[in-house]
């Protein structure tokens, strides 16, 4: 199988966990006798200080004759005057919105080497394994919003969640889909006791499951139980959707349970074209040239790459043993260890990934 996948490394400690991925990549192209065709393109704050823009449309071009996409990160305190013209976080809406991203996926998976990391118990998190599907270009944060001055001096202001019915179906489908190859459980959640918009989720949701997808064990939570529910029995839920706003929350709520953000990989992606897959860790500007950056989260989002945007599940899956084989045998990078401890570095923890893919 031949495939195109554009780099976009960015800012920070991007391009140290990209290019590690990368070899991971280019190690199971070759077990497997795949052909990987690897570019790289500018985003962020780098394509800022090279071109002007967060986003050039060179990027823009390769990324949508790709067949994926694997970005690191973008940002920087370079890049952080209020006053600046653009700021890297742009070029990342704006791929987004060009390739019609449409659904976030999140895995929130807990390694078993790694749960005393985690802030919740060992007995209530062991064995997580969810996959969150948020609505990613709709709800409140695109729809209609303002900002007047009243007669009393007040200001007044307001946001509007804003979705339709086929905005609903393509992902809940989509979501469905997942949860039949993992295992058949769906959660959709809303607030549909309060909200018009949330309202129309829950109709329009149990109308797709009961014509399409009868078999799928499907449920709906409040989304302020939902925020209890993941901290007392996380381990109960499967494949949860939900809108973009309530996404946006449960998913960083949820990133707490495995303990470390160097360990969570996402993925972005529409109806057809090219996914982005990412860590879900910034640009760690503190602690980027200095060779320590975990690459594992980066590392599983190549695998998620495989999966869901070249259809390759048994090489996805190789990716994700190999980084369970690394931790069970004791190897960590220094944000998995406390401080003091021996640590091994970014490329370091890769050669032995790399070495445990090629058993
Ligand atoms: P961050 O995720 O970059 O860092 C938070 C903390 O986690 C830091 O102490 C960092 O050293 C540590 N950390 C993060 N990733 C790590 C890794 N792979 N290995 C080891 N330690 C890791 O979040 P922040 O500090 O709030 O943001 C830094 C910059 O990143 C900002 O400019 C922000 O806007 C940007 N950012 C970008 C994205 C993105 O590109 N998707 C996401 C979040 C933040």
């Amino acid at each position: 199988m031949q495939s195109k996948i554009v780099l976009l490394p960015g800012d920070g400690i991007g391009p140290e966990v990209v290019h590690q991925a990368q070899r991971v990549l280019e190690t199971i192209a070759k077990r497997f006798g795949h052909q990987l065709q690897f570019s790289e393109h500018l985003i962020g704050g780098i394509a800022i200080d090279a071109t002007g823009d967060a986003l050039p449309d060179a990027t823009t071009v390769a990324c949508k004759s790709a067949d994926a996409i694997l970005l690191g990160a973008v940002g920087g305190p370079k890049w952080d005057d209020p006053n600046a013209k653009t700021r890297p976080e742009a070029g990342l809406l704006k791929i987004r919105k060009e390739l019609g991203l449409f659904a976030n996926l999140r895995p929130i998976v807990t390694f078993d080497e790694l749960l005393d990391s985690s802030p919740l118990k060992r007995e209530i998190i062991e064995g997580t394994d969810i996959l969150f599907y948020r609505e990613l270009t709709g709800g409140l944060y695109f729809g209609p919003s303002g900002l007047e001055e009243l007669a009393d001096g007040q200001q007044r202001a307001f946001s509007t969640a804003v979705y339709t019915t086929s905005e609903v179906e393509r992902i809940v489908r989509m979501a469905a889909l997942a949860a039949q190859k993992r295992r058949n459980k769906l959660t959709m959640v809303d607030k549909a006791n309060v909200l018009e918009a949330s309202r129309l989720w829950r109709r329009v949701s149990a109308r797709i499951m009961k014509e399409e997808f009868p078999s799928i064990e499907y449920d709906v939570v409040l989304v302020d139980s939902m925020a209890m529910h993941l901290l007392s029995r996380p381990t109960s839920f499967d494949v949860v959707v939900t809108s973009n706003m309530f996404g946006d929350i449960l998913t960083d709520e949820a990133s707490m349970l495995p303990g470390s953000l160097g360990m969570l990989p996402s993925a972005s992606l529409g109806s057809d074209g090219p996914g982005l897959y990412e860590p879900i860790h910034g640009s760690a500007p503190d602690i980027a040239g200095k060779g320590i950056a975990n690459p594992l989260a980066t590392i599983l989002a190549s695998a998620m790459l495989l999966r869901h945007s070249l259809g390759l599940e048994a090489e996805a899956a190789a990716i994700e043993s190999a980084v369970k084989a690394v931790l069970a045998a004791g190897h960590r990078t220094a944000d998995l260890v406390r401080k003091g401890q021996p640590s091994l570095g970014t490329v370091a923890i890769t050669e032995h990934v790399l070495a445990a893919l090629s058993v």
